[in-house]
């Protein structure tokens, strides 16, 4: 699509800003219904379309993201805009700097739409935990769109952004990708720069984009990843650009399969896709083979310990001083009286919503004095062998393919008081979080319910700084479809 879009304006068939404006309308038109974005920033849109229009004009040459249309998720900064990360405690706030992927996108000359719905602090599966408002999934508006990055699913399932940036700590770019029925790509830890994305859990979060096709993830993700001083776990660019890989041609490659995911709480229909397309691949000319995991069955529990501890230390800042809103703007409850303590402790109570809340104490706990071994340094611990497990796995094979999700999207309300519930629809994607490695969802096919074909996605899992080999496997997955449909 990107590629489409971009000889259009080379060849002066479209103009950026036309592309803009009528990405625009389709928000206008349809986000009142899904609720993808939290706010739209139409001049800022069609001024870079402006410019890249110009560009144009004057002859000069274009790269391929120059003038597409795109939105991010409101927990990265863009300078004098508000980010709120889905929470009340941020209201008001407004970025002074960009973060480095907005940066970049606008180097690259992408224009940026808005800013998407999300889980508050990106805590969460289905985008319900939004301090603002309820995302539909576009595919069936009585379902969840997925999350924490709900909001960017649903703006490119529906039409209204080419493709969206979202983070990922646990699985909120491929889960959400895979219930909206698009393409979700996590880059390996410290592949982008997360200078500018507000934390969740430092050592697992990442930013990625959301596409309609895998070839739109790659030429979208050659643009933000490289090194970044401002975040020391960013690695040297080695100046790849991913697209060049996709020659379609997978034969010879090997594909492992995870005998421990197939067990226990996998939907019977997503199953039966999932073996259609381990079928595809075979066909493809890749080599499946069954590989063993054997400490995945603990990725959920070591997950939230670790996470909830991070999540505890990073949300610290938020004190009702420093950033966005404090409590007594509010409600004017104090008198002069109060002491700083008072107005933490109320501007947290009032600021942050009950699944903020949950794992703030989780993590408190599990790092506190006497615990902290129990917990988070035997988590650390077996996050080593989840990473070990992979090692072994990689010599084996070159890729591990999964589903997204143990099932398709849910009904709003489903999970909202089943914590646990909602955890596990990130039991087949903590994994790569845990062990650093990248992973990309791709729509594997649909399950029917309730008279819908609902999409599910398929989990691709490469090696580290591998990206190129899990895309072009992923592209010829997603040809072969196209082929098939022909
Ligand atoms: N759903 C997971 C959680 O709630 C993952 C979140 C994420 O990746 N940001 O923690």
């Amino acid at each position: 699509m990107i590629r489409e879009l971009h000889e259009k304006l080379k060849s002066g068939t479209l103009t950026a800003v036309s592309l803009a404006e009528s990405y625009l309308s389709r928000i206008d038109e349809r986000d009142g219904e899904i609720g993808a974005f939290l706010s739209i920033l139409g001049e800022d849109a069609r001024k870079s379309a402006r410019f890249v229009d110009e560009k144009i004009a004057r002859g000069e040459e274009i790269g391929l993201l120059e003038g597409v249309p795109g939105a991010v998720k409101d927990n990265m900064c863009k300078v004098g805009t508000r980010t709120t990360a889905g929470s009340k405690i941020l209201d008001g706030y407004v970025s002074p700097y960009d973060a480095t992927v907005i940066e970049r996108l606008s180097g690259a000359g992408a224009v940026i739409l808005g800013k998407t719905n999300m889980d508050e602090f990106a805590m969460g599966s289905s985008t319900e935990s939004s301090a603002y408002r309820q995302t539909k999934n576009p595919v069936d508006p009585e379902r969840v769109p997925g999350g924490s990055s709900g909001g960017s699913a649903a703006a490119v399932a529906d039409g209204m952004a080419v493709f969206a940036l979202g983070s990922d700590t646990g699985g909120s770019i491929r889960q959400p990708a895979s219930f909206c029925g698009i393409v979700g790509l996590k880059p390996t830890y410290g592949r982008v720069s997360r200078y500018g994305l507000i934390a969740m859990a430092s050592s697992l979060d990442q930013i990625g984009p959301f596409t309609q096709t895998v070839e739109d993830a790659a030429i979208v993700f050659s643009e933000i990843y490289g090194y970044d001083p401002m975040d020391v776990t960013t690695a040297e660019s080695d100046g790849k650009r991913f697209e060049d890989f996709l020659s379609g041609d997978i034969c010879g490659l090997r594909i492992g399969v995870p005998k421990e995911y197939l067990s226990g709480g996998l939907d019977d229909r997503v199953r039966k896709t999932f073996d259609a397309s381990v079928e595809r691949f075979r066909s493809l000319g890749a080599e499946i083979r069954e590989i063993s995991l054997p400490h995945a069955k603990y990725a959920l529990p070591v997950y939230y310990i670790i996470m909830p501890s991070e999540v505890s230390s990073n949300l610290a800042r938020f004190d009702g001083v420093r950033y966005g809103m404090s409590v007594d703007d509010k409600t004017e409850r104090f008198s002069e009286s109060d002491t700083l303590l008072e107005t933490y402790l109320d501007t947290r109570g009032y600021g942050f919503g009950d699944e903020v809340k949950r794992r703030v104490m989780l993590g408190t706990y599990a790092l506190s004095a006497g615990y902290y071994d129990a917990y988070y340094k035997k988590a650390q611990d077996v996050r080593k062998l989840i990473r070990k497990d992979f090692a072994d796995a990689f010599r084996e094979v070159d890729l591990v393919f999964s589903p997204t999700a143990p099932e398709p999207a849910f009904r709003f309300g489903a999970k909202q008081d089943d914590p646990v519930g909602m955890y596990l629809s990130d039991i087949y994607t903590v994994t790569a979080n845990l062990a650093g490695i990248p992973a990309i969802s791709f729509p594997m096919g649909t399950v029917e319910e309730e008279g819908k074909r609902l999409p599910v996605g398929g989990q691709l899992m490469g090696k580290w700084f591998d990206e190129e080999t899990m895309l072009r496997a992923a592209d010829a997955f997603e040809k072969a479809g196209a082929d098939e449909r022909k």
